[in-house]
């Protein structure tokens, strides 16, 4: 065998043949540095055989086999293989897309690091009380400690002087350096609460159905102790000396939950993956879950492609969470391939929430997925809040704001409560206008507003990012009077400023906290009662716990209850759930009050008795209904050129090429997006759709063929299955 089948990071759905003597039957899975054109490229090994269809004169004989990292595994190479069919991508880009970068370049660096780990000594523990308050770093570094073993990098992490107080700390015999064990099945699990009746019943239900591959959707109401499961589950996963793999929407929005994940683990090797990471931190953790030294891989929807020899269990969290679906390049739903990915293995794969993707929850309702529900929250005194909507046919409203509100707002603060004024809208304000004309201020660049930015006096693009000068006079006609319309969390802040002088107001949202650290910054504030009102947006939403909140005000919820998107309820819907799920964690009642024109909407009287499934059921009968998924299966062949023109044309040839479709397949008119221009590029698309996935899948592959076959142009095409923007 001296042929070498490689896959190239090239949008060509073919691999690549080389020649190579030194090929050995395990080098399938190797990366390989192969000539291509005049460069050389890292390619991976997919195949080895005997002859190849290129001539031997043309054969080029390949570089060498990069043997210093270990091979992908067949398994591996299958899922990324299914990737391949299933979203209609050459293979070398799903393999590329998923590996660090280190290992895309040839002079990867990439041999594994040995990750040491520090624990307190009983001397430290005395001597943590006399510290002075004045030895910070140091303090801090020991009550890390006090809590839990932690890794070095996470230390090291805490101050620039970390490295060097710490190696004093173990000269002083406070604290002590050490290997965690590598092998998973060794760890301790330090178990908190005893679990209530609900949880058990869960676990136990997972934990009964043996070995093999098994779904389950964990629908459980906000605060009704997911985690205390997941943590459980790998325990025992861990304990069988198996590796598991948590997915999570992102990860900087709940930087906790790594730290609890350790303190639960403290004796355990857990890497996390995602973006936020550097290069190389990155490539060290992937090559710790691929050599098995890893039990714990957290990661965002990118880590559901790390190789895992020893894979055991698969939890996602927030499964509905759009963050899942990659919306670039190779577009997948790490959701969905973890499911593949754990019907290929035979384990157990759980997908939680509290307002589970109706997909999902379909799929469990018609026995694909088992069901299991948690309907009380954990912490024994703690109840779901109450919500009521403030009519505004009824109350006028003054900056924004019902007098009822106000009032609530009022009664916290006299109570020494928070309150979170929640607006999913950030800048100052939504638009700038001019009265005399109606200019508006929009982008150049895309079919969108520039939204005001006070702070810095910008108008700011949300969707390409691009920003100017806020004018003086109207860019239109030259009249002075020109005004901000609408209002965004900046405005919401200064007029809460304004109403409420005495209040400590704290704004969160993308802006506030850019900077690194910030949001951690800002998650200790809220929760060492440092602040009063919070004005936040979604980020403020997912998985927090601020025990002295019971307040949340939503502000201008109605405009996503007629979008044309028949997704939007069910976008709005999930973010009321949770952002209410914020209220009332504690042993405090909380109270949500929605300011709406709709207060009878079926949507807020569905929130309002905490009533899911009743919502979930009316959706997907309408779903049904009208011929939506889950009920059809749908792709889209998307089209961006400089001209709008240019990309429709390019839709209607591909419409052609494709031919009459088959009776299960219908497909659509193209059409302009429903944002058209993005970043100066026109963008229009084509919609497949068919109630048979197969029958969609098939017709897919033969039409992709035809595309990737025809030559290449100025418009740029993908196609999307599964999507989730139109
Ligand atoms: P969810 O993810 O379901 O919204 P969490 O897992 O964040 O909920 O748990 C909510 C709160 O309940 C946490 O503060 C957690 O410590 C607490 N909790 C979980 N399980 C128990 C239990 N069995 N007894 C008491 N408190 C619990
Ligand atoms: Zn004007
Ligand atoms: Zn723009």
């Amino acid at each position: 065998m001296s042929i070498l089948r490689v896959a190239l990071d090239l949008p060509l759905p073919r691999v690549f043949d080389y020649s190579c003597d030194e090929a050995r039957a395990g080098d399938i899975g190797m990366r390989v540095l192969v000539p291509f054109g005049n460069k050389r490229a890292v390619g991976v090994i997919v195949g080895l055989a005997d002859t190849s269809e290129i001539s031997s004169e043309k054969l080029k004989p390949a570089v060498r086999i990069l043997r210093e990292t270990p091979a992908l595994t067949r398994d591996w190479l299958e899922l990324a293989q299914f990737c391949s069919g299933y979203y209609h991508r050459p293979l070398g880009e799903v393999i590329f897309n998923s590996l660090p970068r280190a290992l895309r370049q040839p002079t990867a660096t990439a041999a594994l690091k040995q990750a040491s780990a520090y624990r307190l000594s009983a001397g430290g523990r005395e001597a943590l009380g006399q510290l002075p308050s004045s030895a910070k770093v140091k303090r801090g570094l020991l009550l890390t400690l006090s809590r839990s073993d932690c890794a070095e990098e996470l230390l090291l992490a805490q101050s620039p002087r970390a490295r060097k107080i710490l190696a004093d700390l173990c000269d002083a015999g406070w604290i002590e350096r050490y290997q965690p064990s590598a092998a998973p099945g060794t760890g301790r699990f330090v178990e908190k609460l005893p679990l209530n009746a609900e949880q058990q019943q869960a676990l136990q239900q997972i934990e009964a159905a043996g070995p093999g591959y098994a779904a389950y959707l964990l629908h459980g109401i906000t605060g009704s102790g997911k985690t205390e499961i997941y943590l459980h589950l790998i325990a025992g996963a861990l304990a069988a000396g198996k590796q598991a793999l948590v997915l999570v929407p992102e990860i900087s929005l709940t930087p906790r939950l790594e730290q609890e994940f350790r303190e639960r683990f403290p004796d355990t090797r857990l890497v996390s993956l995602h973006s936020g990471l550097a290069d190389g931190e990155r490539t060290q953790h992937w090559l710790q879950a691929q050599s098995g030294a890893a039990a714990i891989v957290l990661g965002t929807r990118l880590a559901v492609f790390v190789p895992l020899p020893k894979l055991g269990l698969i939890v996602v969290d927030e499964e509905q969470d759009a963050s899942f679906k990659q919306q670039d390049g190779l577009r997948y739903s790490a959701r969905d391939v973890a499911v593949f990915r754990a019907r290929q293995t035979g384990i157990t794969i759980v997908l939680g929430s509290a307002t589970p993707a109706l997909e999902t929850y379909a799929r469990a309702q018609s026995g694909r997925y088992r069901l299991l529900r948690l309907a009380q929250r954990a912490v024994p005194q703690a109840q779901l809040p109450l919500v009521h909507a403030v009519d505004l046919r009824r109350h006028k409203l003054e900056d924004g704001l019902a007098p009822p509100v106000v009032e609530a707002l009022q009664q916290r603060l006299a109570r020494g409560e928070q309150s979170l004024v929640f607006l999913n809208r950030r800048g100052y304000a939504p638009v700038l206008m001019c009265p005399a004309c109606d200019w508006v201020s929009g982008c150049k660049r895309c079919s969108a507003r520039m939204v005001l930015h006070l702070a810095d006096l910008q108008l700011r693009c949300h969707h390409c990012g691009a920003s100017s000068a806020v004018p003086r006079h109207c860019p239109n006609c030259g009249n002075a009077d020109i005004h901000p319309f609408g209002r965004g969390t900046q405005r919401l802040e200064a007029t809460l400023a304004e109403r409420f002088p005495q209040a400590r107001i704290l704004r969160v949202d993308r802006d506030s906290t850019r900077n690194k650290g910030s949001f951690a910054r800002m998650l200790g504030e809220i929760q060492g009662g440092r602040a009063d009102i919070l004005v936040g947006t979604q980020i403020l939403a997912k998985g927090h716990d601020f025990p002295n909140l019971t307040l949340v005000a939503v502000l201008n919820a109605d405009s996503a209850l007629f979008s044309a998107d028949y997704r939007a309820p069910e976008r709005l819907f999930t973010q009321l759930v949770q952002v209410a799920g914020r209220a009332g964690r504690a042993g405090l009642p909380g109270e949500v009050l929605i300011q709406t024109q709709y207060p009878r909407h079926p949507l807020y009287l569905a929130l309002a008795q905490h009533d899911y499934p009743g919502f979930a059921h009316t959706l997907l009968a309408e779903r049904e209904q009208a011929g939506f998924p889950p009920y059809v299966f749908e792709a889209v062949l998307r089209a961006e050129a400089a001209e709008l023109d240019a990309a429709l044309e390019f839709l209607r040839q591909a419409a052609a090429l494709a031919g009459p479709p088959p009776e299960e397949i219908t497909l659509y008119d193209p059409v302009p997006m429903s944002m058209a221009r993005l970043a100066e590029r026109e963008r229009a698309h084509l919609l497949v759709q068919s109630v048979s996935r197969k029958a969609l899948q098939a017709y897919l592959a033969a039409w992709s063929a035809k595309l990737y076959a025809q030559p290449q142009r100025a418009v740029r095409w993908h196609l999307d299955v599964d999507p989730i923007e139109f």
